[in-house]
């Protein structure tokens, strides 16, 4: 029912990626998952822009934080402009403000109910202007 919502996960946890992939993928939607900032960033600027970006924040290399900023500063306005959610494993004070300020939409802590997740991402990419 909601295949037209395009998904990119990024996390460099593949167990994680491919449980969230899969069940996003049987409730419907179209998703991509990338491992890395790096892949993540090469992904968009081929042009396959998501509707929702879910992004890891706790990533080996280029974290989370630094690839939000990369968006956020990019040339490309549909780039600059995507929908981010970041995904946070830390429950440490300050960790939300941290991903708002980078330039976050929301931020959600792992670990993330799936039935949840799907919620969520149908009624954020629901509220988007058409
Ligand atoms: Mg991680």
């Amino acid at each position: 029912m909601d295949q037209d919502i395009r998904v990119l996960l990024v996390d460099d946890h593949e167990l994680n990626a491919s449980i969230i992939g899969d069940y996003l993928n049987i409730a419907g939607l179209d998703v991509s998952i990338c491992h890395s900032g790096n892949e993540c960033l090469l992904h968009l600027e081929e042009g396959n822009l998501p509707d929702i970006l879910l992004l890891d924040i706790q990533m080996p290399g280029m974290d989370g934080i630094e690839v939000m900023r990369i968006i956020r500063s990019h040339e490309q306005k549909d780039i600059r402009d995507l929908l981010v959610v970041a995904l946070t494993a830390l429950a440490m004070d300050g960790d939300a403000k941290r991903c708002l300020e980078a330039g976050a939409n929301f931020y959600l802590s792992k670990p993330i109910k799936l039935q949840e997740l799907l919620g969520f991402i149908i009624s954020k990419v629901k509220e988007l202007p058409v």
